[in-house]
């Protein structure tokens, strides 16, 4: 038996075949007809097999750590919510949810949250991913899309890559850039980011910029483009707004200004600036190195500026193109998964979106403001004016900054209900209520990937033990707190539902829109194909490209510009704490180890949490290579291995995530990483936390 489904880790969005033999073993192979992998599987998607085994696995539902029956778990549940809502209000409780979920979860709990709850206190750990592309998307075009798709990358002839390390963390992706880099000899990659990763190793240029000094980067590039014959004249004058302003914020600025304030070379930024500018098929790919920061909105803004001015987006082998880390961050986007966004890519800010909501869901209430996005949200369970939390699919003990706060919250939180399908975690240590969820292999539903695709995730395995869904725990919960609207026959029925409310009274002026999905019947959705949005009536195929019309989602149509005035990060180092914290990945290991740290394969590339030193920092700090070091931030602190390398920026260390307390007491990155948040975009600034580093000896 072959099943094709899709790759639960990167926003790549691979497609794989799962094959059971007649003995129970599977084996995992790369769809050769899938278009964002033609088959290629990186060291993660290729060792999936390895990873569906149940040792680890939730199995029944528990409260105080006992296993009870589904039916007191999911009374508990929901009298435990019913009674904090009464009592205090929709907003006393908060739904803490993950970008691993498929779509019709997705869609579910944002329906319970919003329309029955009627609270916007539903955020998501894409928040810590992609939250400031949303924002600089929404400013620039009217509307959070991604413009381009995967095959702009291959017919550019130059790819600038800023703040991502695609090698490793979005390998096909990269494998494809460079096959299209081999075949087409014009094509080059420069590689923006203050450490030389392994995706410099491709690329004709990297620079190593001063951390967080891109938007000052891309000003100057913005400030050079004006001055030359590059401005796309007729584009700017009809299809934008704004480009005065934005032009005033950069008056003046020059290459040799821009190469100091970055801290690189004047010679290698002209030459960057003399590629962009003479090269018509330019995609600039950003991810967290531009995301993760408190000024990240502004980023993207300033990237996407460059394109505006240029004309470059909506035509083959260009556009701003931001890669999204989770499997599904574009997916809980289109059923508005953040705390300031409603379903189909409406706004929870204007009335009659959500008007349109209340009514197509025949909801009793609606929320009317933003809710609290992911750090507020830990600050106000641990103040307490959060007392209920349902935490699905995701680990913030680990992965949320000042995690040692997340913690403390969830220990003082009066109900802690947490789904997942692993038993022991981080986060579930904190949990009353434990409800086993269904694992990747058993789940049945859709993803999104970072080009719009909407792929299937197809069960091979039967449900283990007592697992369920997460979209039937959810309906489940509603029914018992007395909420309709939540009967649906399979998970078919939820995304029909979905689809049929991203066409409901369109107005033409939103961009997600996959009405013609709306009628699949069982049979239909069970094999559909992997498709871009919008599919509409007049797409029924899905969409490649968006703004080939040269039309934006704003209200005149047109794509603003933003000015951006650049902004130092939120905490400066000092003598106390000199060096700058760089969190990020490595090639084989997803989030917090859930499920990568089950194969010995994945973990004998690097099995132990490491910190990587500039040779002269190491120096100064009296850290050897190899012997360990105790970092510390005013936040919290961890042990790390240390790696003394060149390839790091003078002046920052490099920490990967993935590792928790469990791993010889080494601690968590995030316990290190500072609260502090990017104010429009609400994306916390995992890129820059001032620490300090001393040398380590175990007792
Ligand atoms: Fe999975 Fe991403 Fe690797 Fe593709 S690139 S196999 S989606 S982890």
């Amino acid at each position: 038996m072959s099943v094709k489904t899709t790759c639960p880790y990167c926003g790549v969005g691979c497609g794989v075949v799962a094959s059971k033999d007649a003995d129970g073993s599977v084996r995992v192979e790369g769809d050769g007809q899938h278009p964002a992998n033609f088959g290629r599987l990186c060291s993660k998607g290729s060792a999936l097999a390895e990873t569906i085994g149940l040792e680890g696995r939730l199995l029944e539902p528990m409260i105080g750590g006992t296993p009870v029956h589904w039916d007191d778990a999911l009374d508990r549940v929901a009298s435990g919510f019913s009674r904090i809502i009464r009592e205090h209000g929709p907003d006393a409780v908060a739904f803490y949810v993950s970008g691993q979920l498929l779509t019709e979860d997705y869609y579910v709990i944002n329906k319970l949250a919003k329309g029955f709850v009627g609270t916007a206190n539903i955020d998501t750990n894409s928040r810590l991913c992609m939250a400031s592309s949303v924002a600089g998307h929404k400013r620039a075009f009217g509307s959070d899309t991604v413009p381009g798709c995967y095959e702009d990358l291959e017919q550019a002839d130059l790819l600038v890559l800023v703040g991502s390390n695609a090698a490793w963390c979005h390998p096909i992706l990269h494998q494809r850039m460079l096959a299209a880099k081999e075949k087409n000899p014009a094509c080059r990659i420069v590689v923006i980011d203050p450490r030389r990763t392994a995706t410099c190793e491709g690329a004709d240029l990297h620079l190593p910029l001063r951390s967080g000094s891109d938007s000052v980067l891309f000003n100057g590039l913005f400030a050079f483009l004006a001055g030359s014959n590059a401005v796309d004249r007729d584009f700017v004058g009809s299809s934008t707004t704004g480009v005065v302003d934005a032009l005033k914020q950069v008056a003046g600025q020059t290459v040799a200004q821009t190469a100091a304030t970055c801290g690189l070379t004047e010679g290698a930024v002209g030459l960057f600036f003399d590629w962009f500018t003479r090269t018509e098929r330019v995609v600039t790919l950003y991810s967290q190195g531009v995301n993760q920061s408190s000024s990240g909105a502004d980023k993207v803004n300033a990237i996407i500026n460059c394109h505006l001015l240029t004309g470059r987006i909506g035509r083959p082998g260009m556009g701003p193109f931001s890669l999204t880390g989770q499997p599904n961050a574009m997916g809980g986007r289109e059923v508005g998964g953040l705390a300031n966004q409603l379903a189909a890519h409406m706004e929870l800010e204007n009335p009659a979106h959500r008007d349109l909501v209340q009514r197509f869901w025949r909801a009793p209430v609606m929320a009317d403001k933003g809710g609290l996005k992911a750090v507020d949200m830990f600050d106000a369970i641990a103040d307490k004016r959060i007392k209920a939390v349902w935490i699905i699919s995701t680990n913030p003990v680990v992965s949320l900054p000042d995690a040692d706060r997340v913690r403390a919250a969830l220990d003082a939180c009066e109900l802690v209900v947490v789904s997942d399908c692993v038993r022991d975690t981080d986060t579930t240590r904190h949990a009353h209520v434990l409800l086993p969820a269904l694992a990747w292999g058993e789940k049945d539903g859709t993803v999104t990937n970072s080009e719009r695709r909407i792929s299937r995730q197809r069960p091979f395995l039967a449900a283990p033990g007592e697992a369920r869904a997460d979209w039937r725990i959810i309906c489940d919960v509603a029914h018992r707190m007395g909420y309709s609207g939540f009967d649906y026959a399979d998970v078919a029925d939820v995304f029909r539902e979905h689809a049929a409310l991203s066409g409901y009274e369109n107005n033409g002026q939103r961009d997600f829109d996959i009405s013609a999905l709306s009628t699949l019947d069982g049979r239909a959705y069970d094999a559909l194909a992997p498709v871009q949005w919008p599919v509409t009536p007049d797409h029924p195929a899905g969409t490649a490209r968006m703004f080939e019309s040269r039309t934006f989602f704003t209200p005149n149509g047109k794509a603003r510009f933003v000015p951006v005035m650049p902004r130092p990060a939120g905490n400066a180092t000092s003598r106390d704490y000199p060096l700058v914290l760089n969190t990020g990945r490595v090639r084989d290991q997803w989030h917090t180890m859930t499920r990568t740290g089950k194969t010995a394969r994945l973990m004998s590339h690097i099995f132990e949490p490491y910190a990587e030193f500039h040779p002269e920092d190491a120096r100064v700090a009296g850290v050897q290579n190899e012997g360990l070091t105790r970092l510390t931030s005013p936040w919290g602190e961890m042990i790390a291995r240390v790696v003394v390398s060149a390839e790091q920026r003078r002046g920052c260390v490099f920490v990967p995530m993935h590792w928790n307390e469990e791993f010889a007491g080494a601690g968590r990155v995030n316990a290190l990483v500072n609260p502090v948040v990017d104010p429009v975009s609400g994306q916390p600034e995992s890129k820059h936390t001032p620490v300090k580093a001393d040398p380590y000896a175990p007792k």
